[in-house]
């Protein structure tokens, strides 16, 4: 019996140690022994299993009968306390109470237990037993309890079940999401590689039908088709790079080609192949790699550009500083949409964007390094 009911008060989120509950378990024994005659004795002992009898009822009873045990219970706390000196079965009508879901109920058989175990308490203290007058410290604490431990378990209960809850709708948003990304692959195929491949369908058709006829614009055809399929190509691949984002280590080789195209020297500083950070993050900072040097190309005329990146175990730092001329700091966030994009990119991994001019203009990235790379995200 007492197992079982050590395994009921167990349950996640109980909160109160089981030892404590073993020992409330055993302790009433030890009150009812000190009574002096044999009945007494032997009608404490069957209360107190009538007591854990109805308790394990009360957790498997509902609606009205879960009145109906507790009141039992209630009764049986209340004799208790005043034959026996025993108070601490209201430790288990307290967590009982706690447990209730519905508030009504709740508030109901709250005001119920805490009226009837006060009155019990102050008829024992009437009666100057001096077992119950010995223990006066613990029937204090016993009745606080009473008063406040109902509210502590439901509250922490209802904490449990919101956060259940949460993480209900939190999976549901991740489904949607996968659901949202695999329709719009769907709507890309159809929009790409669907329209392209009928074309090369008809196309390829029409050329086999001109063949004969008109070998010039079989041919003709024929080449279209092959330009089609390439285009196709081309956009299957851009496709599935962008699904399998961009990793700043290939980014920088990307960025070396462009500068040299147009004929500015890149230096570069520290170590492009991040560790521990997530695919997210290294996207947004290839993005905004790209574009800071983009603009260099397009707007500073400078010869030299310098790259940089720091990764500490607090952020990630990456600098991108030319030799060339600006304009007023205005200008940067006014004109165009590339810094104000990045700007907010950043914003979405609580990264920040500087803008530094002196001698040229330097781009300063700060993006926080608290990311975990996982073995799905790592995808190159
Ligand atoms: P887009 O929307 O195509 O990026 P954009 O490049 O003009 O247009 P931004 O990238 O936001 O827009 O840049 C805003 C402005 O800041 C630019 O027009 C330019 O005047 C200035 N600027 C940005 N980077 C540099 C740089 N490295 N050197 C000089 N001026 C710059
Ligand atoms: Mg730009």
């Amino acid at each position: 019996m007492i197992k079982r009911l050590i395994a009921l008060v167990r349950q996640k989120n109980n909160g109160i140690s089981p030892y404590i509950w073993t020992i409330l378990c055993i302790l009433p024994f030890y009150f009812i022994l000190q009574s002096s005659s044999t009945v007494a004795i032997i009608i404490g002992i069957l209360l107190t299993v009538i007591f854990f009898i109805c308790y394990r009822f009360a957790f498997i009873a509902k609606g009205w009968s879960i009145y109906v045990w507790t009141l039992l219970l209630i009764g049986i706390s209340v004799t208790a306390t005043i034959s026996f000196s025993y108070v601490y079965f209201a430790f288990f009508i307290a967590y009982f109470v706690g447990r209730i879901h519905k508030l009504i109920t709740f508030r109901v058989l709250y005001f119920i237990q805490l009226i009837a175990i006060s009155i019990s308490i102050y008829i024992a203290f009437m009666q100057k037993d001096a077992l119950f007058v010995h223990q006066i410290p613990f029937v204090v604490i016993t009745w606080l309890c009473t008063l406040l431990l109902p509210f502590s378990i439901r509250s922490r209960n209802e904490r449990g079940r919101l956060e259940m809850k949460l993480e209900d709708a939190n999976k549901k948003i991740a489904e949607l999401v996968k659901l949202e990304e695999r329709a719009r692959i769907a709507r890309d195929l159809h929009d790409t590689l669907g329209q392209k491949l009928s074309l090369i369908g008809l196309k390829s058709d029409l050329a086999r039908r001109l063949i004969s006829s008109n070998p010039d614009q079989a041919k003709a055809e024929l080449k279209d088709v092959q330009q089609t399929a390439r285009t196709a190509l081309n956009e299957v691949r851009t496709m599935v790079s962008s699904m399998r984002g961009i990793r700043l280590k290939d980014e920088i080789i990307r960025i070396q080609q462009i500068l040299d195209a147009a004929q500015i020297h890149l230096t570069r500083e520290g170590e492009f192949k991040l560790s521990k950070v997530t695919l997210l993050t290294e996207n947004i900072l290839s993005m905004c790699l790209k574009e800071a040097v983009t603009n260099v190309v397009k707007h500073s005329g400078a010869s030299n550009c310098y790259i940089s990146i720091e990764q500490s175990w607090k952020e990630i730092v990456l600098t991108i500083r030319d030799d060339g001329e600006f304009k007023d700091l205005s200008a940067f966030f006014e004109k165009g949409h590339g810094l104000r994009g990045m700007k907010e990119r950043l914003e979405f991994v609580n990264g920040s964007l500087d803008v530094h001019l002196k001698e040229g203009t330097a781009i300063i990235i700060r993006v926080p390094n608290n990311g975990k790379q996982t073995d799905k995200e790592d995808l190159s």
